[in-house]
């Protein structure tokens, strides 16, 4: 296969429910992978594209991800989110912040205004503040139910859960990732999940980047997204095969969930192994996809 010149995914969070009605995300998931393809076929870089994809995702509510996030066993909503240029190396997160509009943009400048990778809680919010980025004026106004979830899922003892992230592969062959949730509902006031998890929920490099959704305690446990970078780099396994590799030790530890990765030859893969994930995935010369069910991929 000749290198596509650019690619994108975009996941809404392994967490779907069958039966019910996708139809907004899916439109939703349409549009915007649409709006990437464009930002990167005009030559937009990998890491700003997958910041830009987030975002929207996060704003737009229809997922477990800012706007649409739900509270925690306290009564209010905290915040995870990550960024990863594989080109530099940099990475940036946040963690247990509160009334954001946009993690994802506080993550980005963790990883560009300071000499930090990691801020959390307090401190985070803080700098958020010093660095002028949205806060949400009135929570009680802000906060949405996302698409497919209902009232009644959080008393579920399953545990409704869900995530937004990007991979991207530009022009200049740049990989990128970026990742964020509002977490498991009804979580521990505190409780932080694999997605801010630099090796965990996010992962770029030269070779491979990684985003992924799913119980983020099992997915922290088997360190997912490095690891799939690590065995692809290493030539143990392909892109399909590593990722299979990793969800099927995360099914081991007890967890589900799904992820999307690329690597630098415009390989990908968009595994799950939950009852569906929502994705999106364009890859240059080809026509954009869009789903939420169907057969998980090969191997898994
Ligand atoms: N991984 C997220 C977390 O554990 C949840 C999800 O992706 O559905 O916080």
């Amino acid at each position: 296969m000749k290198k596509p010149d650019y690619a994108l995914l975009l996941h809404g969070g392994a967490g779907p429910t069958p039966g019910r009605d996708y139809s907004e995300v899916e439109a939703h998931l349409g549009f915007l992978v649409r709006e990437g393809e464009k930002m990167l076929r005009g030559g937009a870089q990998a890491v700003d594209t997958v910041e830009a994809m987030v975002r929207e995702l996060e704003l737009s509510g229809l997922y477990v991800a800012g706007r649409g996030s739900a509270p925690n066993t306290e009564g209010y909503v905290e915040l995870d989110a990550s960024i990863m240029d594989g080109n530099s190396g940099l990475a940036g997160s946040v963690a247990a912040v509160r009334d954001i509009e946009s993690p994802v943009t506080a993550a980005r400048a963790v990883m560009d205004n300071t000499p930090h990778v990691m801020l959390v809680g307090a401190g985070a919010n803080h700098f958020c503040e010093q660095q002028g980025i949205a806060l949400v004026a009135n929570p009680a106004d802000w906060y949405r139910l996302p698409v497919g979830v209902e009232i009644a899922d959080f008393d579920d003892e399953e545990g409704g859960h869900g995530t937004v992230g990007a991979v991207a592969l530009d022009c200049s062959g740049n990989l990128a990732s970026a990742t964020s949730t509002g977490g498991l509902f009804g979580k521990l006031p505190g409780r932080v999940g694999d997605t801010p998890l630099i090796g965990s929920g996010t992962w770029a490099d030269q070779h491979v980047a990684v985003s992924c959704t799913g119980i983020g305690e099992c997915f922290i446990r088997a360190n997912v997204a490095h690891s799939i970078a690590m065995q692809v780099r290493l030539g143990i396994s392909t892109l399909e095969e590593a990722a299979a590799n990793c969800l099927e030790e995360v099914a081991y530890m007890g967890g589900d969930g799904g992820l999307i990765a690329i690597d630098r030859e415009g390989n990908i893969c968009l595994p799950w192994n939950s009852d569906g994930m929502k994705r999106a995935s364009v890859v240059a010369g080809q026509p954009p996809e869009v789903h939420v069910f169907g057969q998980p991929s090969k191997g898994v």
